[in-house]
């Protein structure tokens, strides 16, 4: 029988059935539905994935397949990816019987190697850990490290688990990295995030669309089809100093492609805005009656002129006047007004720009230009953020973030906090308060005063996090390292105890798309004997460390937990059950009980006690990559089509890591020539935070004082070894982009 169910990777969450492989699946509504009506990227999509049975020990009938069973893989029709799937989507069941899998707590010993032990041990030992570092260094020398690729229930389940169990405010999670400044920047502005305000569907009727720092294309393939009507309109303008494969999409005659230097993102916005303001092309009846702080915003744009910008990013005067005018013909046509053009005006923002120490401004910047414009909470356009993680939209609203309590209440709210605690059944003043952002965890591990026993679910740190050298440094420091993986990923190498979790088809739960869309995951498959739930270890957990609260292992039960803690809540999903997530019916936040939940979020008022959306002026932040000296090259970090964040799972897919084996830098020709390097030589790449090795590919598609790495890669290839610690002071986003390196050969490719 097939499972219908959600790809395990990217926020897109693109829908899926799994079926044991010799009952076969229909392949043909997948890559059919989905290569309709657009080349190109989409064709990275391939034919379904089938997985040869291996040999797994046969667990007890539970009606689904066993472990080792063979899955295919079918794309399913749905309205975000329409049947389509790229190629990690593809190969996702490959994982589920992989010879690599752990199957039992692992405990390393004197000598450094990894013994087999009992669950009961590995309990008790996580526990006495914790007791142990408490005793000697307080509450707070106890921290969690959670993922955006949790399950809403493991999510909720970590924060609860942290802040009654362990009894620390020291929690937060990997999404910090990715999702902080846009989630700051929509909550300052609008006041509440969700990535998307409207259904991915609505961008297909889009003229123009401007798209910031997002290398769809190759990041989530089948996301490419609700391009088409911009691109088919000539309106797909994509910002990004490499000619990505999303930037291609905009040539001949689909769009523009404005390549800023790295780091000059908002200067690029607010030369946009400039023109819109000076060139009348702002919509000032929406700006009048739906913003607040125009006048304080207008007059920070005054210094933006378009040749001012030029100078700064490097993007020619005309191109940002024509970019103002298409933006603002498109939203002026949409509305109704006579200027030529088709469809609405979407602005669309990625980690390309968030991920610096002035990203919450960036984004700020690119929602000021949506709301001059008109955009957000109007019927022919809209600013939206696009999550990346699988979870990334649900794991930041339900309390693993630091200052955060289920749904996306803050934890420093004397209402929040009474909320969630009669729900939980403690006092008030039995939660703690807010902890410290991911990077200022990581950076105390073992110091003074920091984190000296750390649990880690669902996170590779020791390869996705900046200044990587230092962070492993960090976790060798610590008095007890305990990781939550279904792999020995790089950080679960460097643990004390390793817990054997179970992979996403092997679990019932909960995931929330990039749309703010509540998605149901389902199991297919028996987990393999010797793997548990996480729910079932922090039950486990709290049992032994004598919480004052229950722990249900009940993925089902957790959920209705969830949804009670969320009522009320800017993220209320008190409406929200598994009856009616299986029933197929659409589930946007806010979902509160009693309603049908909000496809489109704003479309009377913002979410501000005065309806009002803010206008704030930004400044850009002085560079602050310490190590930069002139001359020197600017690394941008980023993701391949191949392989998903750190890489622990898709390096384990043979044709994934057969594509993609190692870590290649991408170096323009002038740049190359006059570094003497060529294409295939080894190069090295560096600076004071340590040194990569990768093999160079030359090409036309990035800037000359630019290069480019991918972070999948772990060891002498982690591209995070070179990113630095600094962060933005109020989202706590870690600066990925503009970090300074120098490259030289390490050995001719004709020597290799
Ligand atoms: S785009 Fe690819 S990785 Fe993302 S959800 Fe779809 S199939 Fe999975």
């Amino acid at each position: 029988m097939a499972t219908a169910t959600h790809c395990p990777y990217c926020a897109l969450q693109c829908a899926m059935r799994l079926a044991p492989a010799a009952e076969g699946v229909s392949m043909n509504d997948g890559g059919a539905a989905a290569s309709k009506g657009m080349s190109g990227p989409v064709a990275a999509q391939g034919p379904a994935l089938t997985v040869a049975a291996g040999a797994g020990p046969a667990e007890a009938a539970t009606g689904l397949a066993a472990p080792g069973t063979g899955l295919a893989v079918a794309g399913r029709d749905f309205p975000t990816n329409r049947g389509g799937l790229c190629r990690k989507g593809w190969s996702s069941s490959a994982l589920l019987n992989s010879p690599e899998r752990l199957t039992a707590p692992l405990l390393r010993g004197d000598d450094g190697s990894f013994r087999p032990i009992g669950w009961d041990e590995a309990l008790d030992l996580a526990a006495g850990a914790v007791r142990s570092a408490q005793a000697m260094h307080g509450q707070d020398a106890v921290g969690v490290f959670g993922s955006g690729g949790l399950t809403n229930e493991k999510a909720y389940q970590l924060g609860k688990f942290a802040r009654l169990a362990l009894r620390t405010s020291r929690i937060d999670y990997n999404g910090r990295f990715c999702m902080s400044s846009a989630a700051a920047a929509g909550n300052r502005a609008f006041g509440l995030d969700r990535g998307l305000p409207f259904p991915l569907q609505d961008l297909d009727d889009a003229g123009t669309i401007l798209l910031l720092g997002s290398n769809v294309a190759d990041t989530m393939p089948p996301f490419v089809q609700h391009l088409k009507g911009a691109r088919d309109a000539g309106g797909l303008i994509v910002v990004d100093p490499r000619r990505s494969a999303t930037a291609a999409l905009a040539g001949a005659g689909a769009g523009l492609h404005l390549a800023p230097t790295p780091g000059t993102d908002m200067v690029l916005l607010m030369g946009i805005a400039h023109v819109v303001l000076q060139e009348g092309l702002a919509d000032t009846d929406y700006i009048a009656r739906r913003t607040a702080g125009f006048e304080e915003l207008r007059r920070s744009l005054n210094r933006w002129w378009p040749a001012r910008v030029q100078e700064v990013t490097g993007v020619p005067a005309a191109l940002i006047r024509e970019t103002a005018h298409r933006l603002a013909g498109g939203a002026r046509r949409a509305s109704g007004q006579p200027v030529n053009g088709t469809g609405g005006t979407y602005i669309l923002t990625g980690r390309g720009v968030e991920q610096h120490v002035d990203g919450a401004d960036t984004a700020t910047a690119a929602i000021n230009l949506a709301l001059l414009l008109g955009l957000p909470g109007s019927a022919h356009g809209g600013y939206g953020t696009l999550t990346g993680q699988g979870n990334g939209q649900g794991g930041r609203e339900h309390g693993q973030k630091a200052d955060q309590l289920p749904g996306y209440r803050k934890i420093t709210d004397p209402a929040a906090r009474e909320h969630v605690a009669a729900v939980w059944g403690v006092r008030p003043e039995d939660l703690p308060g807010p902890g410290v952002p991911a990077v200022e965890m990581l950076m105390s591990l073992g110091r003074p005063g920091g984190v000296r026993c750390l649990f880690v679910h669902g996170s590779n740190v020791a390869v996705s996090a900046p200044d990587a050298n230092e962070v492993i440094a960090g976790l060798r420091r610590l008095d007890f390292l305990v990781v939550a993986d279904f792999f020995m990923s790089e950080t679960a190498a460097e643990a004390d105890l390793v817990l054997p979790v179970l992979q996403w088809a092997e679990e019932e739960g909960t995931m929330t798309n990039l749309e703010g869309r509540v998605l149901r995951r389902r199991a297919a498959i028996d987990p393999p004997a010797g793997a548990r739930s996480e729910l079932w270890i922090m039950s486990e957990l709290a049992r032994r460390l004598e919480a004052p609260t229950n722990f249900s292992t009940d993925p089902e039960t957790v959920f209705d937990e969830l949804a009670r803690a969320s009522a009320g809540g800017p993220a209320d999903y008190s409406g929200l059950g598994y009856p009616l997530l299986d029933s197929g019916a659409e589930a946007y936040w806010p979902y509160p009980a009693g309603s049908t939940g909000t496809r489109r979020l704003f479309m009377d008022s913002f979410a501000h006690a005065d309806g009002r959306a803010r206008l704030i002026a930004v400044a850009p932040a002085v560079p602050t990559d310490e190590l930069h000296r002139p001359g020197e090259l600017t690394l941008v970090t980023g993701r391949l089509l191949e392989h998903y964040q750190s890489g622990t799972q898709t390096r384990r897919v043979a044709e994934l890591s057969a594509a993609q084996p190692g870590l290649a830098l991408q170096i323009h020709p002038v740049t190359a020539h006059r570094l003497g390097i060529e294409a295939g030589d080894r190069v090295t790449i560096g600076n004071g935070r340590g040194t990569v090795t990768g093999v160079a590919e030359v090409t036309q598609d990035i800037r000359p004082d630019t290069v480019f790495l991918p972070f999948h890669f772990p060891g002498g290839q982690s591209a995070n070894r070179l990113t630095p610690a600094a962060t933005d002071p109020v989202s706590g986003m870690p600066e990925f982009k503009t970090s300074s390196v120098t490259v030289s050969v390490l050995e001719k490719a004709g020597a290799l």
